[in-house]
């Protein structure tokens, strides 16, 4: 129900959590992180409250600079730890908003190949679909869209890598996305009020784009693959 991402100069997990926290007034069943350290992809994920992933953190940190978080309300699959986001899937991890109408046709095809599930959802089929693609000798951001290419729905997503410590690909159909600029970083969200703490200086994806992102470039292309030109827009933060 809440996507946040972050590829930064500090410790991402606490700047995930605090964003995800921003976002709960969306509503939310659990929650979860990914982040990339020293090339490891990892995830913690936790149901009901926030402070209950926080309290798993504290336990079993998870390090890196560059990461993911979702706030999940369930859709596919009841909620649970296994069933909550970040999905991953060998190289690559998912975070998802909103739903994918074709996975089931996804999935039978990923099964006729002799791909297996661990869970009940429909994002699950991202993660998998995007790692064969990787498999099949594809970088990890023509990977992403060429699945991007074949999802049916209305959703926002954020992928992110193992052995990618500057790279997060995100994409809106249906479902609202914003990058946030920052001094050698970058970010991504539900909306620009997760991010308020974080910077004043947001691009709003529009219908169909997706989006590469480092820490120090943003490269968009809309629904025919065409690079697009997105604003810049000063927002304010004292909310
Ligand atoms: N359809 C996905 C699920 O059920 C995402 C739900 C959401 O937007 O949080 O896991």
């Amino acid at each position: 129900c809440g996507i946040v991402g972050v590829l930064g100069n500090h410790e991402a997990a606490p700047i995930l959590v605090e964003a995800l926290k921003r976002l709960e007034y969306r509503g939310y069943d659990s929650a979860g992180i990914a982040t990339v350290n020293d090339g490891i992809l990892d995830r913690r994920r936790a149901v009901g409250k926030l402070v209950n992933l926080s309290d798993l953190l504290v336990h079993e940190p998870l390090r890196g600079k560059s990461g993911i978080g979702h706030t999940r309300w369930a859709t596919h699959g009841a909620p649970s730890i296994l069933n909550a986001h970040p999905h991953q899937a060998g190289q690559v991890a998912v975070v998802h908003n909103g739903i994918i109408e074709n996975f089931r046709d996804l999935r039978e095809e990923l099964a006729t190949a002799g791909i297996s599930f661990v869970t009940e959802t429909d994002t699950e089929t991202v993660a998998l679909m995007t790692q064969r693609y990787m498999d099949e000798g594809l970088g990890p951001v023509d990977a992403a869209r060429k699945t991007l290419s074949r999802l049916d729905g209305a959703f926002a997503l954020a992928f992110l890598f193992q052995g990618e410590e500057d790279l997060i690909v995100a994409a809106r159909k249906g479902s609202p996305l914003a990058i946030g600029h920052g001094q050698g970083e970058m970010f991504v969200g539900s909306d620009a009020i997760a991010l308020a703490p974080l910077t004043d200086r947001i691009t709003y994806l529009e219908e169909g784009d997706s989006a590469v992102l480092t820490r120090t470039s943003l490269e968009i292309r809309n629904a025919d693959g065409e690079l697009a030109n997105r604003p810049v827009k000063r927002i304010r933060t004292d909310q």
